[in-house]
């Protein structure tokens, strides 16, 4: 009798024990609500404790040791983790008001209040609360009214709890929310020296937040670090010079599209950087796509960016291509002999540095991820140099630089109503003053260079719509590159995308050397004068109001 007791009592144990394991289980609802329990998921819902709810209803699902189940991104683990430190809160608070009430600490006990109905005490609840303490006295007590820390606290645990769960990524997101609370929270510090490289030496003083920021920026748009000893890093390394002539420390982003080489230790521009730059590439990938495509060797464009022009002018003086005066006058450039873009960091000029970065790395794209170009196929510069049609090389990577790249939400456009090459077209074309369309569209890029091919006439045209009222000059160089960048947003635009295929194939055919085909009539069925009166008509009807429907 007494050992079947003892049966029963195991059995019941253990029968305890599975069901304080099956409801260990904590959910997150979308409105804040937290309810514990026995969770279960089966496709799109989540049952707890019986009840059923859409996955999109649910923030954060996670067991009894802090490890998360189910969220659907990481803006909502994170949310999720703000309403668990909620709870916590005001537990702690609710804890602790009867002690502060009972020992006359009035002062602490409305601070305690306070921090309650911050964190979700209900209405009815702190009115209770309320006419409990309203006869205290304003005395303080021992009592630590919990804040920051208890944040600090829930997302130490679950960047743990997901350290131990292999899920580096997610593991320095949550780290980094931690440490931004502001509190020293002892097990932040501990994963942080965990996780940040012992040698790693950035920004004065030494700081391993700043690894830490520049990992998260890069790892959320699935970029992934490269390594020390990556090639392209000891390429770099072997050129990159401080001010004193010593090498210095390199480090690295990389994505299928893109490796981003770079000494800057502020995360925020780094990262900002490197998502235009993907999303230009990308953007470049989807208009190129094509069933047949000519190359498999898609590594991905190698990125120098520079954290000031003289660090820029410092690696590059002596470099064979792209050196000597045109590189102090120029804010980037791509070399395909080294297959670097090279741009530099201008503070407070974001716009110019974003549309250099995308302008180069078109070029750099053009060279060498065009899939509708067969490598073996490709002209060398020399060769290419003499080809008539040198429009198209400027004049498409100045429509790619003027789309729209929204690197928040990841979404491009290539129409923008807002160009300066079409404002400038349409307002040089009412005074008749744009460059000779045959002339321009023939030039090779040897011509470009020779100061008599271009009519150098002076012109000063009122570019609208970026608020610059008064006629600005534009010389002739500048000229051409806005008139063949006018010239591609008609191609790509106009008449429903009639021209489209034959705008990319022109950009193919240039770049493989293909003269026969850059004659404009031949690539479009116009002449270079129907174009050019095309061209700026349409810039006309743009400044008009005219839009394409989508791409
Ligand atoms: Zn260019």
């Amino acid at each position: 009798m007494i050992r079947l007791v003892v049966v029963v009592a195991a059995a019941l144990t253990t029968a305890l024990l599975t069901a304080t394991l099956a409801s260990a289980d904590t959910v997150v609802l979308r409105d804040r609500t937290v309810l514990d329990g026995s969770v279960s998921k089966s496709g799109e819902s989540i049952t707890v404790a019986g009840k059923k709810f859409a996955k999109t209803n649910v923030l954060l699902w996670e067991d009894g040791d802090g490890v998360a189940q189910y969220s659907a991104s990481f803006r909502d683990h994170l949310d999720g983790c703000y309403a668990l430190a909620n709870r916590e809160r005001l537990k702690l608070c609710l804890a602790a008001l009867p002690q502060a009430i009972a020992s006359g600490a009035g002062a602490h006990a409305w601070e305690l209040l306070a921090a309650a109905a911050d964190s979700g005490l209900d209405a009815a609840d702190e009115k209770t609360w309320r006419a409990k303490i309203g006869k205290l006295k304003p005395g303080t007590g021992d009592f630590k009214i919990p804040g920051q820390d208890v944040l600090a606290g829930v997302l130490a645990k679950r960047a743990l709890a997901a350290a131990d769960d292999d899920q580096e990524k997610r593991s320095w997101l949550l780290l980094r929310a931690a440490l931004q609370t502001g509190v020293e929270n002892e097990d932040a510090q501990d994963l942080l020296d965990e996780v940040a490289p012992a040698n790693w030496r950035v920004g004065k003083p030494y700081n391993r937040r700043i690894w830490l920021d520049w990992h998260c920026d890069v790892i959320q748009d699935g970029m992934r670090a490269v390594g020390r000893n990556q090639p392209d890093i000891q390429r770099a390394r072997g050129l990159w010079r401080d001010e004193n002539g010593e090498t210095v420390k390199l480090w690295g982003a990389q994505t299928q599209e893109i490796t981003f080489i770079t000494r800057m230790s502020e995360s925020n521009i780094v990262s900002m950087c490197t998502k235009y730059a993907w999303l230009s590439c990308k953007s470049l990938d989807q208009m190129f796509k094509t069933d047949n495509p000519q190359r498999d060797d898609n590594d991905p464009l190698v990125i120098w960016f520079f954290e000031n022009r003289g660090e820029y002018l410092r690696v590059h003086t002596g470099a064979s291509d792209g050196g000597g005066n045109f590189l102090a006058m120029s804010a980037g450039f791509y070399s395909p002999s080294s297959n670097t873009s090279n741009f530099f960091w201008l503070p407070g000029r974001v716009r110019s540095v974003r549309n250099t970065f995308v302008h180069e790395l078109t070029h750099h794209w053009v060279d060498r991820r065009n899939p509708r170009a067969n490598p073996k196929d490709l002209a060398v510069g020399g060769e290419r140099s003499v080809v008539p049609g040198f429009w198209i090389v400027e004049g498409f990577a100045t429509f790619i630089e003027e789309g729209h790249y929204d690197i928040r939400s990841g979404n491009w456009s290539h129409f923008n109503p807002k160009a300066s090459a079409i404002d400038i077209i349409a307002d040089l074309s009412k005074q008749k003053k744009v460059l000779d369309w045959a002339n321009l569209l023939s030039l090779t890029q040897v011509d470009f260079r020779n100061p008599e091919k271009l009519e150098q006439k002076k012109r000063h045209a009122v570019i609208k719509k970026k608020w610059a009222l008064r006629p600005q000059p534009i010389v002739a160089i500048r000229l051409f590159y806005e008139q063949s960048a006018a010239t591609c947003h008609y191609l790509y635009w106009a008449e429903n995308g009639k021209y489209r295929q034959a705008l990319l194939d022109y950009v193919t055919n240039f770049y493989c050397a293909r003269t026969e085909k850059t004659d404009i009539k031949n690539a479009f069925g116009l002449t270079p004068e129907q174009l050019g009166a095309n061209v700026e008509k349409f810039c006309i009807d743009v400044m008009n109001g005219w839009h394409p429907p989508k791409e």
